[in-house]
């Protein structure tokens, strides 16, 4: 029997089950559905890309895995070459694995030793932000703060190597005034926290951030495993304000398997690279840099470059201002909109219940969570199906008053 996340086996509906797939569409036996979420909002060309599929059917003709210690191939290299020219600044080094949330935990491994390999040990310390995800695994839900997912680690009591801060310049100031000599990184979800519950924030903050980091030697770990690859309306938030280190993933592959990369910059590697095997990073995922993966993220970067992606991002942005402009209800806190993605708050989560539904009647699959309901689309979509899908959103609400 299949054990679903995030559920309470025991009331949980039935999932919908998928027959098929293609473009933004889902195909169940008898409903056609615009995929709102994009397979928790990795799937940015669409199911079955025939580029995509056959990069991946290309790539499994010759092999599927070959593992990367002692090992190494064609596409990890290519992928990693592209990462190293693609990225901004000197984010050139890249440890791949096989989902966000161990890419995450690498980063901080990596942050860790750092300064454990300068003996510099008091800094054990991890600056986080309050309502972040960083993922399910153990360090990765430390420096996240949602009770909703985590309320496990209550069981520890609470955590000495991680604080958490709300995203404001004041608390920002406080926290590297009094921690600073035993911070080792600052990990943020930069300007929009997903799982969290879709929160935005300025990006002066990060700018504070940088200059902070810079003034007392902490690492700056951006977590861009949901915001990459143009969510935000940036390319990378990394193009604005640059980390120390960037972790991958969701949407590397464009969806079509699971993997992630955690990317240093040259202070960071320069860190490990010695005479010193101790000083090696001792870290490395079975799947690591699978060769099916790295073939079809590299397709997918080329699919991104060449489809004029930041536009069309805009472009998805534009309509869903100009849809969500009137828009305004009762049960609703607030509206979000940044790049590829929209939320709306309500004030309390029973107003939700059924949504899903509703959607998926009217042709649209949602999968609201707690108090938001929020689309991150496929970025191909078009105008009429988007406006079909926050129309389905308006009209929830307008059958509520
Ligand atoms: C989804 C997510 C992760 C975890 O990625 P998995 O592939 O699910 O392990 C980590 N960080 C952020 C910001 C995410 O949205």
């Amino acid at each position: 029997m299949i054990w679903y996340p995030y559920e309470q086996m025991k009331t949980m509906k039935t999932p919908y089950r998928i027959r098929k797939a293609e473009g933004v569409y889902l195909y169940t036996d008898d409903q056609k559905l615009i995929d709102s979420v994009s397979s928790w909002w990795s799937v940015i060309h669409g199911y079955r890309h025939p580029e995509l599929t056959k990069a991946l059917t290309d790539q499994a003709e010759r092999f599927a895995h070959v593992m990367l210690g002692g090992l190494t191939h064609e596409p990890v290299q290519k992928l990693s070459d592209k990462l190293q020219s693609w990225l901004p600044g000197d984010l050139d080094y890249c440890f791949f694995s096989d989902s966000g949330s161990v890419a995450v935990e690498v980063s901080l491994k990596m942050a860790l030793q750092y300064f454990m390999n300068r003996g510099e040990t008091r800094r054990t310390v991890v600056l986080a932000l309050e309502h972040a995800y960083h993922g399910d695994t153990f360090k990765a839900m430390e420096v996240g703060d949602d009770e909703d997912y985590h309320f496990v680690l209550k069981a520890y009591g609470k955590s000495q190597n991680v604080i958490h801060i709300p995203t404001e310049i004041g608390a920002l100031e406080e926290a590297f005034e009094k921690y600073h000599d035993r911070l080792n990184s600052f990990i943020v979800e930069p300007l929009l926290q997903g799982a969290g519950g879709m929160r935005m924030y300025d990006l002066s903050f990060l700018k504070k951030a940088r200059e902070l980091c810079d003034r007392y030697g902490v690492l700056l770990i951006f977590d861009e495993v949901a915001t990459g690859f143009g969510r935000t309306g940036h390319r990378f938030v990394a193009d604005c304000v640059l980390p120390d280190i960037l972790v991958l993933g969701k949407a590397l592959t464009g969806g079509y398997i699971g993997h992630a990369v955690t990317v240093a910059n040259h202070k960071v590697f320069n860190g490990f690279y010695d005479d010193d095997p101790a000083h090696a990073l001792m870290h490395g995922p079975t799947f690591m840099g699978n060769a099916l993966a790295c073939a079809v993220a590299l397709k997918s970067i080329e699919l991104f470059e060449q489809g004029d992606y930041l536009s069309r991002i805009s472009r998805i942005e534009a309509i869903t201002r100009r849809e969500m402009a009137d828009f305004r209800h009762p049960s609703v806190r607030e509206v979000r909109i940044m790049g590829g993605c929209v939320c709306l708050e309500v004030n309390d989560p029973a107003v939700l219940e059924g949504y899903q539904q509703f959607a998926y009647e009217r042709g649209v699959f949602s999968r609201p969570f707690l108090r938001y309901l929020y689309a991150m689309v496929p970025y191909l979509i078009t105008e009429e199906q988007l406006v079909r899908v926050l129309d389905t959103m308006k009209q929830w609400f307008k059958e509520r008053t």
